[in-house]
Protein backbone atom coordinates (compact mmCIF):
# COMPACT_ATOMS: atom_id res chain seq x y z
CA UNK A 1 0.00 0.00 0.00
CA UNK A 2 2.87 2.09 0.71
CA UNK A 3 4.77 1.18 -2.60
CA UNK A 4 7.96 2.62 -1.19
CA UNK A 5 11.49 1.65 -1.76
CA UNK A 6 13.15 1.95 1.32
CA UNK A 7 11.31 2.15 4.87
CA UNK A 8 13.39 4.99 6.69
CA UNK A 9 13.83 4.23 10.35
CA UNK A 10 15.39 7.49 11.24
CA UNK A 11 14.53 10.72 13.48
CA UNK A 12 14.16 12.41 10.26
CA UNK A 13 13.27 12.84 7.18
CA UNK A 14 10.89 9.96 7.74
CA UNK A 15 8.90 7.83 5.48
CA UNK A 16 5.31 9.04 4.24
CA UNK A 17 2.62 7.47 2.92
CA UNK A 18 2.25 6.80 -1.06
CA UNK A 19 -1.28 9.00 -1.01
CA UNK A 20 0.88 11.86 0.25
CA UNK A 21 3.45 11.54 -1.74
CA UNK A 22 1.12 11.54 -5.03
CA UNK A 23 -0.75 14.95 -3.76
CA UNK A 24 2.44 16.23 -5.06
CA UNK A 25 1.99 15.02 -8.62
CA UNK A 26 -0.28 18.27 -9.78
CA UNK A 27 0.44 21.49 -10.74
CA UNK A 28 -0.82 24.18 -8.52
CA UNK A 29 -1.17 27.66 -8.87
CA UNK A 30 -0.09 29.68 -6.19
CA UNK A 31 -3.78 31.84 -5.96
CA UNK A 32 -5.79 29.63 -7.47
CA UNK A 33 -8.70 27.91 -4.86
CA UNK A 34 -6.88 24.30 -5.01
CA UNK A 35 -3.81 25.74 -2.72
CA UNK A 36 -5.37 28.42 -1.51
CA UNK A 37 -7.72 25.79 0.29
CA UNK A 38 -5.02 23.35 1.26
CA UNK A 39 -3.41 26.05 2.85
CA UNK A 40 -6.46 26.95 4.55
CA UNK A 41 -7.21 23.41 5.79
CA UNK A 42 -3.58 22.92 6.50
CA UNK A 43 -3.35 25.95 9.12
CA UNK A 44 -6.86 24.88 10.56
CA UNK A 45 -5.92 21.19 11.04
CA UNK A 46 -3.04 22.75 12.79
CA UNK A 47 -4.54 24.79 15.06
CA UNK A 48 -7.02 22.41 16.21
CA UNK A 49 -4.50 19.39 16.84
CA UNK A 50 -2.83 22.62 19.59
CA UNK A 51 -6.79 22.90 20.50
CA UNK A 52 -5.87 26.24 19.80
CA UNK A 53 -9.03 27.47 18.78
CA UNK A 54 -8.97 31.18 18.27
CA UNK A 55 -6.48 32.43 20.22
CA UNK A 56 -3.61 30.62 18.29
CA UNK A 57 -2.78 30.74 14.64
CA UNK A 58 -0.56 28.57 12.57
CA UNK A 59 2.21 30.44 10.26
CA UNK A 60 3.87 28.22 7.39
CA UNK A 61 7.90 29.09 6.91
CA UNK A 62 9.21 27.43 4.14
CA UNK A 63 12.28 25.30 4.75
CA UNK A 64 13.45 22.95 7.74
CA UNK A 65 11.91 23.10 11.03
CA UNK A 66 14.87 24.98 11.85
CA UNK A 67 13.74 28.12 10.09
CA UNK A 68 10.65 28.08 12.04
CA UNK A 69 12.46 28.19 15.53
CA UNK A 70 14.35 30.98 13.69
CA UNK A 71 11.51 33.07 12.55
CA UNK A 72 9.75 32.70 16.25
CA UNK A 73 13.03 33.42 18.25
CA UNK A 74 13.14 36.54 16.27
CA UNK A 75 9.82 37.54 16.78
CA UNK A 76 8.72 37.06 20.22
CA UNK A 77 12.06 37.95 22.52
CA UNK A 78 11.59 41.22 22.47
CA UNK A 79 14.87 42.92 22.23
CA UNK A 80 16.74 43.43 25.16
CA UNK A 81 15.36 40.90 26.92
CA UNK A 82 17.33 37.16 27.47
CA UNK A 83 15.75 33.71 26.13
CA UNK A 84 16.19 30.94 28.91
CA UNK A 85 17.35 27.90 26.09
CA UNK A 86 17.10 24.35 28.00
CA UNK A 87 19.22 21.96 25.99
CA UNK A 88 19.99 17.99 26.72
CA UNK A 89 20.84 17.33 23.06
CA UNK A 90 21.55 19.17 19.13
CA UNK A 91 18.15 20.13 18.59
CA UNK A 92 18.71 22.40 22.00
CA UNK A 93 21.85 23.02 21.19
CA UNK A 94 20.51 24.37 17.81
CA UNK A 95 18.28 27.09 19.68
CA UNK A 96 21.15 28.08 21.11
CA UNK A 97 22.89 29.09 17.85
CA UNK A 98 20.33 30.55 16.62
CA UNK A 99 20.07 33.21 19.24
CA UNK A 100 23.68 33.54 19.08
CA UNK A 101 22.95 34.44 15.26
CA UNK A 102 20.22 36.44 16.19
CA UNK A 103 22.09 38.52 19.02
CA UNK A 104 19.66 37.52 21.17
CA UNK A 105 20.86 36.93 24.77
CA UNK A 106 20.55 33.64 25.46
CA UNK A 107 20.58 32.30 29.60
CA UNK A 108 21.86 28.29 28.44
CA UNK A 109 20.65 25.65 31.13
CA UNK A 110 22.42 22.41 29.60
CA UNK A 111 21.34 18.99 31.59
CA UNK A 112 22.29 15.55 30.85
CA UNK A 113 21.28 13.49 27.53
CA UNK A 114 19.27 10.67 29.17
CA UNK A 115 17.26 12.10 31.75
CA UNK A 116 15.34 15.01 32.20
CA UNK A 117 15.90 18.06 33.85
CA UNK A 118 14.76 19.40 37.25
CA UNK A 119 11.99 22.14 36.99
CA UNK A 120 14.05 23.50 40.26
CA UNK A 121 17.12 24.44 37.48
CA UNK A 122 14.70 26.14 35.33
CA UNK A 123 13.39 28.47 38.18
CA UNK A 124 16.44 29.02 39.54
CA UNK A 125 17.74 30.36 36.63
CA UNK A 126 14.75 32.56 36.30
CA UNK A 127 15.82 33.55 40.18
CA UNK A 128 19.28 34.40 39.30
CA UNK A 129 18.03 36.48 35.47
CA UNK A 130 15.24 39.02 36.11
CA UNK A 131 16.01 39.66 31.99
CA UNK A 132 14.80 36.56 31.10
CA UNK A 133 11.46 37.06 29.47
CA UNK A 134 10.85 33.29 27.58
CA UNK A 135 11.85 29.92 27.94
CA UNK A 136 12.73 28.17 24.82
CA UNK A 137 12.49 24.11 25.26
CA UNK A 138 12.45 21.03 22.92
CA UNK A 139 9.73 19.04 23.73
CA UNK A 140 11.45 15.34 22.30
CA UNK A 141 14.89 15.54 21.64
CA UNK A 142 15.50 13.69 18.79
CA UNK A 143 19.01 13.30 19.19
CA UNK A 144 18.13 10.74 22.32
CA UNK A 145 14.56 10.31 22.10
CA UNK A 146 14.25 11.78 25.48
CA UNK A 147 11.05 13.56 26.47
CA UNK A 148 11.51 17.04 28.49
CA UNK A 149 8.85 17.77 31.40
CA UNK A 150 6.99 19.98 29.15
CA UNK A 151 3.61 20.17 31.37
CA UNK A 152 6.07 21.16 34.32
CA UNK A 153 7.91 23.83 32.76
CA UNK A 154 5.03 25.31 31.46
CA UNK A 155 3.27 25.41 35.10
CA UNK A 156 6.48 27.63 35.78
CA UNK A 157 6.26 29.65 32.99
CA UNK A 158 2.56 30.58 33.77
CA UNK A 159 3.26 31.09 37.73
CA UNK A 160 6.35 33.39 36.76
CA UNK A 161 4.74 35.39 33.86
CA UNK A 162 7.17 34.07 31.24
CA UNK A 163 6.70 32.92 27.60
CA UNK A 164 7.05 29.67 26.71
CA UNK A 165 8.27 28.39 23.28
CA UNK A 166 8.48 24.81 22.44
CA UNK A 167 10.28 22.78 19.49
CA UNK A 168 7.75 20.04 19.42
CA UNK A 169 9.08 19.30 15.81
CA UNK A 170 9.54 15.88 16.78
CA UNK A 171 6.17 15.04 18.51
CA UNK A 172 3.77 17.43 17.55
CA UNK A 173 0.98 15.17 15.76
CA UNK A 174 1.65 12.38 18.11
CA UNK A 175 1.96 13.23 21.56
CA UNK A 176 -0.78 15.62 22.98
CA UNK A 177 -0.08 19.30 23.52
CA UNK A 178 -2.84 21.52 24.40
CA UNK A 179 -1.58 25.15 24.09
CA UNK A 180 -4.08 26.96 25.77
CA UNK A 181 -3.97 24.92 28.80
CA UNK A 182 -0.62 24.96 29.20
CA UNK A 183 -0.32 28.82 27.77
CA UNK A 184 2.26 28.74 25.41
CA UNK A 185 2.85 31.21 23.24
CA UNK A 186 4.35 29.26 20.60
CA UNK A 187 5.16 25.83 19.12
CA UNK A 188 7.19 24.91 16.34
CA UNK A 189 6.52 21.66 13.61
CA UNK A 190 7.77 19.93 10.78
CA UNK A 191 5.61 19.33 7.92
CA UNK A 192 7.40 15.57 8.56
CA UNK A 193 8.36 14.03 11.14
CA UNK A 194 4.83 13.28 13.50
CA UNK A 195 2.50 14.86 11.11
CA UNK A 196 3.92 12.84 8.11
CA UNK A 197 4.18 15.10 5.05
CA UNK A 198 7.19 15.62 3.05
CA UNK A 199 9.40 17.62 4.56
CA UNK A 200 9.85 21.31 3.54
CA UNK A 201 8.14 23.46 5.64
CA UNK A 202 8.18 24.42 9.31
CA UNK A 203 4.98 25.74 11.12
CA UNK A 204 4.89 27.87 14.00
CA UNK A 205 1.62 27.26 15.89
CA UNK A 206 1.43 31.05 17.39
CA UNK A 207 -0.66 32.83 20.39
CA UNK A 208 -2.29 35.82 18.28
CA UNK A 209 -1.45 37.49 21.52
CA UNK A 210 2.15 37.17 21.30
CA UNK A 211 2.10 37.74 17.46
CA UNK A 212 0.20 41.02 17.48
CA UNK A 213 3.50 42.57 20.32
CA UNK A 214 5.85 40.40 18.08
CA UNK A 215 8.99 42.56 17.38
CA UNK A 216 9.89 43.90 13.62
CA UNK A 217 13.01 41.45 13.14
CA UNK A 218 15.96 42.24 10.89
CA UNK A 219 14.90 39.82 8.42
CA UNK A 220 12.07 39.67 5.87
CA UNK A 221 11.93 36.08 4.50
CA UNK A 222 11.87 34.79 8.22
CA UNK A 223 9.37 37.83 9.28
CA UNK A 224 6.59 35.88 11.06
CA UNK A 225 3.94 38.59 11.86
CA UNK A 226 4.33 39.61 8.37
CA UNK A 227 3.71 36.45 6.66
CA UNK A 228 0.91 35.81 9.23
CA UNK A 229 -0.91 38.90 8.56
CA UNK A 230 -0.30 38.70 4.69
CA UNK A 231 -1.65 35.21 4.59
CA UNK A 232 -4.85 36.45 6.88
CA UNK A 233 -4.96 39.20 4.35
CA UNK A 234 -4.72 37.26 1.10
CA UNK A 235 -5.11 33.72 1.51
CA UNK A 236 -1.57 33.59 -0.05
CA UNK A 237 1.84 33.48 1.07
CA UNK A 238 4.28 36.60 0.35
CA UNK A 239 7.01 34.68 -2.09
CA UNK A 240 6.28 31.56 -4.10
CA UNK A 241 5.08 29.34 -1.94
CA UNK A 242 6.33 25.22 -1.74
CA UNK A 243 3.29 24.49 -3.82
CA UNK A 244 3.34 20.38 -3.87
CA UNK A 245 5.11 19.99 -0.18
CA UNK A 246 1.69 22.07 1.13
CA UNK A 247 -0.45 19.89 -0.82
CA UNK A 248 1.37 16.58 0.51
CA UNK A 249 0.61 18.11 4.10
CA UNK A 250 -3.08 19.01 3.60
CA UNK A 251 -3.44 15.05 2.78
CA UNK A 252 -1.25 14.46 5.80
CA UNK A 253 -3.04 16.30 7.33
CA UNK A 254 -6.23 14.31 6.46
CA UNK A 255 -4.60 11.30 6.81
CA UNK A 256 -3.80 12.43 10.44
CA UNK A 257 -7.52 13.02 11.12
CA UNK A 258 -8.90 9.64 9.06
CA UNK A 259 -6.46 7.53 11.40
CA UNK A 260 -7.91 8.63 14.39
CA UNK A 261 -5.81 11.86 15.28
CA UNK A 262 -2.83 12.28 18.18
CA UNK A 263 -4.45 9.31 20.49
CA UNK A 264 -4.21 6.94 16.70
CA UNK A 265 -0.99 8.29 15.75
CA UNK A 266 0.47 8.08 19.65
CA UNK A 267 -0.64 4.23 20.00
CA UNK A 268 0.91 3.07 16.78
CA UNK A 269 3.89 4.84 17.37
CA UNK A 270 4.04 3.27 20.95
CA UNK A 271 3.66 -0.07 19.51
CA UNK A 272 6.20 0.50 16.86
CA UNK A 273 8.56 1.65 20.12
CA UNK A 274 7.14 -1.47 22.51
CA UNK A 275 8.15 -4.05 19.35
CA UNK A 276 12.02 -1.99 18.65
CA UNK A 277 12.82 -2.02 21.90
CA UNK A 278 11.88 -5.21 23.03
CA UNK A 279 13.56 -6.92 19.96
CA UNK A 280 16.78 -4.97 20.03
CA UNK A 281 16.87 -5.95 24.02
CA UNK A 282 16.19 -9.69 23.20
CA UNK A 283 18.88 -9.45 20.11
CA UNK A 284 21.19 -8.06 23.37
CA UNK A 285 21.24 -4.09 22.95
CA UNK A 286 21.18 -1.40 25.36
CA UNK A 287 18.65 1.26 24.79
CA UNK A 288 20.32 4.46 25.78
CA UNK A 289 17.20 6.41 27.85
CA UNK A 290 15.79 4.71 30.45
CA UNK A 291 12.40 3.51 29.70
CA UNK A 292 10.00 6.08 31.39
CA UNK A 293 11.68 8.67 30.28
CA UNK A 294 11.90 7.65 26.47
CA UNK A 295 9.56 8.98 23.55
CA UNK A 296 8.20 6.53 20.97
CA UNK A 297 9.64 8.43 18.09
CA UNK A 298 12.81 7.29 18.09
CA UNK A 299 15.80 4.79 20.06
CA UNK A 300 19.25 5.22 21.12
CA UNK A 301 21.31 2.16 21.48
CA UNK A 302 24.93 2.05 22.73
CA UNK A 303 26.66 -0.38 20.04
CA UNK A 304 27.79 -3.46 22.12
CA UNK A 305 30.56 -4.64 22.87
CA UNK A 306 31.62 -7.24 21.29
CA UNK A 307 34.90 -7.49 18.73
CA UNK A 308 32.94 -8.42 15.20
CA UNK A 309 30.26 -4.99 15.53
CA UNK A 310 30.72 -2.31 13.27
CA UNK A 311 27.99 0.21 12.81
CA UNK A 312 28.68 0.61 9.38
CA UNK A 313 28.17 -2.80 8.53
CA UNK A 314 25.14 -2.98 10.37
CA UNK A 315 23.75 0.59 8.37
CA UNK A 316 24.59 -1.42 5.15
CA UNK A 317 23.07 -4.88 5.93
CA UNK A 318 19.93 -2.80 6.87
CA UNK A 319 20.10 -0.64 3.90
CA UNK A 320 20.66 -4.07 1.28
CA UNK A 321 17.36 -5.16 3.10
CA UNK A 322 15.30 -2.36 2.92
CA UNK A 323 15.86 -0.40 6.00
CA UNK A 324 17.54 3.16 6.88
CA UNK A 325 18.71 3.53 9.99
CA UNK A 326 21.04 6.17 11.51
CA UNK A 327 24.35 6.80 13.41
CA UNK A 328 24.46 8.32 16.76
CA UNK A 329 25.50 12.07 17.41
CA UNK A 330 28.93 12.74 17.44
CA UNK A 331 29.01 13.68 21.49
CA UNK A 332 27.58 9.85 22.01
CA UNK A 333 29.79 8.22 20.30
CA UNK A 334 29.34 4.47 19.86
CA UNK A 335 25.35 5.26 19.88
CA UNK A 336 23.22 4.57 17.03
CA UNK A 337 19.31 5.25 16.58
CA UNK A 338 16.28 3.76 15.04
CA UNK A 339 13.30 5.89 14.79
CA UNK A 340 9.85 4.48 14.96
CA UNK A 341 8.14 7.63 13.36
CA UNK A 342 6.07 8.21 9.71
CA UNK A 343 4.01 5.96 7.60
CA UNK A 344 5.71 3.02 9.88
CA UNK A 345 3.58 -0.02 11.50
CA UNK A 346 4.47 -2.63 13.77
CA UNK A 347 4.71 -5.43 11.69
CA UNK A 348 7.47 -2.94 9.45
CA UNK A 349 9.24 -2.86 13.03
CA UNK A 350 8.90 -6.75 13.34
CA UNK A 351 9.98 -7.34 10.05
CA UNK A 352 13.25 -4.64 10.97
CA UNK A 353 14.02 -6.70 14.01
CA UNK A 354 14.56 -9.55 11.75
CA UNK A 355 16.70 -7.72 9.33
CA UNK A 356 18.94 -6.65 12.66
CA UNK A 357 19.38 -10.12 13.41
CA UNK A 358 20.62 -11.58 9.92
CA UNK A 359 23.01 -8.72 9.53
CA UNK A 360 23.83 -9.22 13.45
CA UNK A 361 24.71 -13.11 12.78
CA UNK A 362 26.13 -11.97 9.05
CA UNK A 363 28.87 -9.93 11.11
CA UNK A 364 29.57 -13.05 12.71
CA UNK A 365 28.25 -11.05 15.97
CA UNK A 366 26.69 -13.84 18.64
CA UNK A 367 26.07 -14.46 22.39
CA UNK A 368 25.37 -10.86 23.30
CA UNK A 369 22.80 -12.16 25.67
CA UNK A 370 19.84 -10.72 26.57
CA UNK A 371 20.07 -7.03 27.66
C1 LIG B 1 14.08 17.62 13.18
C2 LIG B 1 14.09 18.52 14.35
C3 LIG B 1 14.30 19.90 14.22
C4 LIG B 1 14.51 20.58 12.93
O1 LIG B 1 15.63 20.18 12.28
P1 LIG B 1 15.79 20.53 10.74
O2 LIG B 1 17.16 20.04 10.44
O3 LIG B 1 15.61 21.97 10.57
O4 LIG B 1 14.72 19.75 10.05
C5 LIG B 1 14.24 20.68 15.36
N1 LIG B 1 13.98 20.14 16.55
C6 LIG B 1 13.74 18.83 16.71
C7 LIG B 1 13.43 18.31 18.08
C8 LIG B 1 13.80 17.98 15.61
O5 LIG B 1 13.57 16.67 15.78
Amino acid sequence: MTQRTKLLLTPGPVSVSYSTREAMLTEYSSGDVEFTDNLRHARAYLVSVANGGADYTAVPVPGSATYANEAVIAALVPPGRTLLVHSNGIYGDRLAEICEALGTPVAMLRTGPFTPPAVAEFAAMLDADPAISHIFIVHCETSTGLINPLEEVAALCRARGIGLLVDAVASFGAMPIDAPALGLQAITVSSNKCMEGVPGIGWAIVQRKALEAATKPKMLALDLADQAQHMDRTGLFRFTPPVQVLAAFAQACREHAAEGGVPARLARYQANWRRLVDGMRQMGFRAAVPDQHASPIVATFHNPEHPAFDFDTLYQGMKRRGYIIFPGRLALANTFRIGCMGAVTETDIAAAMVAVAETMAEMGVTGLGRA
